[in-house]
């Protein structure tokens, strides 16, 4: 990982630029810059072996104009104040984008779920609730899974605000287990929604999706099912990378004539970590994990980590690549977009494209409000009617004033911020 590049400088840049092409005042700038609350603290953990280990734990909330904060939390040993920071403000604009009456939220704990126990992970998930019930909440904040976060963690937190408040508010939180206030489709929700808007972006171009091929960086929750979406609806998926656990690097996994989703499965751990010589005995190339952007494709659907679209990486970029689909957060440096701009490659940006994650858990909110769970099918509509409308409406912007799709989405979701904090009488 590139230890010089911070992701809240790079969204306060990406901000900056929105706000000049906006004419934004002082004020509202001065407001959406920064996040309007931060807590940061200790989490003591008594460990298996019998030692104390304190973790540092965050929560920001970056803007709740539109609603109570939303957001997920990630355990990660490479997690900082500043990536908090920043996706906490994409969760603003990402809410709004969506038009959902939610605002932007982030949490983390900086540590490695691979090298903790379940007990020693549900006293951290504990921790945190202790740390924070009185600023979370179905009214004020509501967390949700994000990388290396899982549904058993959200009911550990949810059982621990439970106990405290002495009530059950199951929409206290969201990506909770199904049959225990969970929602259907949560697990599908961020890729499938991630294809939802690669399809529409395809119907524009008038091309046929069963005649693409993509290459996918990351194999977790986001990639396995837009692959499943994708291939479903006719796509081939020539590449797809992992981190390797063991070896502390990542590798590709290449098949010319398409990978076959059913069988990585089988041998892929739950971090989304594919077994390399297991794969080989399969017929994949294994190839250095970077391999995944210089694939001859038409797709690229970067859905691991922030900052792989580089001034450095963009240039490995093949000719055939038409569309970029970006599946996790902040993957494309500002430097990158400008190159791809040139180019012409159409992108479709995170905040947009893997809103699917978040647009589920605010159905999961409203079905644990009720009281009153939906069918599979009516939240996948639901959700595919949420995407497919927020597309066309940053798309058609884009025509209209010749902007980028970022750029697009981002005057959508900033304007609709700024009104609500005028309107409240803030600014
Ligand atoms: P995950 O933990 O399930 O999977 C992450 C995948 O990325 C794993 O396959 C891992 O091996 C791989 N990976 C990690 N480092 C890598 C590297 N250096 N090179 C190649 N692969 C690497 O996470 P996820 O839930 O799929 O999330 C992925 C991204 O999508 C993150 O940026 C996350 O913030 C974003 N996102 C997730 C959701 C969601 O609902 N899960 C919603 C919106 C955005």
């Amino acid at each position: 990982m590139d230890k010089s590049f911070n992701a809240f400088k790079m969204a306060q840049t990406q901000f900056d630029a929105i706000a000049d092409k906006l004419n934004m005042n002082e004020a509202s700038r001065e407001l959406l810059r920064n996040p309007m609350r931060e807590y940061h603290f200790n989490i003591p953990v008594k460990m298996d072996d019998g030692n104390s280990k304190v973790f540092r734990g965050f929560r920001i909330q970056h803007n709740d104009a539109l609603g109570p904060c939303k957001g997920g939390i990630r355990f990660h040993p490479q997690e900082t104040v500043d990536t908090v920071r920043a996706l906490s403000m994409w969760m603003t604009w990402k809410t709004s984008v969506v038009d959902i009456p939610l605002g932007g939220g982030k949490g983390g704990v900086i540590c490695d779920p691979h090298n903790l126990s379940a007990r020693e992970q549900e006293q951290i998930c504990r921790g945190w609730v202790r740390q924070l019930h009185q600023n979370v909440g179905p009214l004020r904040d509501i967390p949700a899974p994000d990388v290396m976060t899982n549904g058993q963690h959200m009911l550990w937190m949810l059982d621990e605000y439970e106990t405290l408040t002495g009530a059950k508010y199951p929409g206290m939180i969201t990506g909770k287990p199904v049959g225990m206030g969970g929602s259907l489709a949560r697990t599908e929700a961020t890729g499938y929604g991630v294809i939802f808007t690669v399809r529409e972006a395809l119907r524009e171009m008038k091309i046929n999706i069963e005649n693409t091929s993509a290459s996918f960086q990351g194999f977790g929750n986001v990639s396995q099912y837009a692959i499943e979406l994708y291939t479903q609806l006719g796509g081939k998926v020539l590449c797809v990378s992992c981190w390797d656990q063991k070896d502390q690097k990542s590798y590709a996994f290449y098949k010319k004539d398409g990978i076959v989703l059913a069988d990585l499965l089988k041998i892929t751990d739950r971090f989304g970590g594919i077994d390399k010589v297991k794969a080989l005995e399969l017929g994949y190339e294994v190839l250095p994990g970077d391999k995944w952007i210089e694939v001859e494709c038409d797709i690229l659907v970067p859905s691991a980590l922030e900052n792989q679209i580089t001034a450095e990486t963009v240039n490995k970029i093949s000719k055939k690549v038409k569309l970029i689909a970006e599946g996790a957060n902040g993957p494309t440096t500002p430097e990158a977009d400008i190159v791809l701009k040139e180019r012409n490659i159409f992108m479709i940006p995170d905040f947009l494209c893997n809103a699917g994650g978040v647009t589920c858990s605010y159905f999961e909110q409203v079905q644990c409000n009720m009281n009153y769970f939906w069918s599979k099918d009516e939240v996948l509509g639901k959700l595919d009617y949420k995407m497919t409308t927020a597309y066309h409406k940053v798309s058609k912007l884009a025509r209209e004033k010749k902007l980028y799709m970022r750029d697009a989405a981002y005057m959508i979701s900033v304007d609709r911020v700024v009104r609500a904090s005028v309107a409240r009488g803030w600014i």
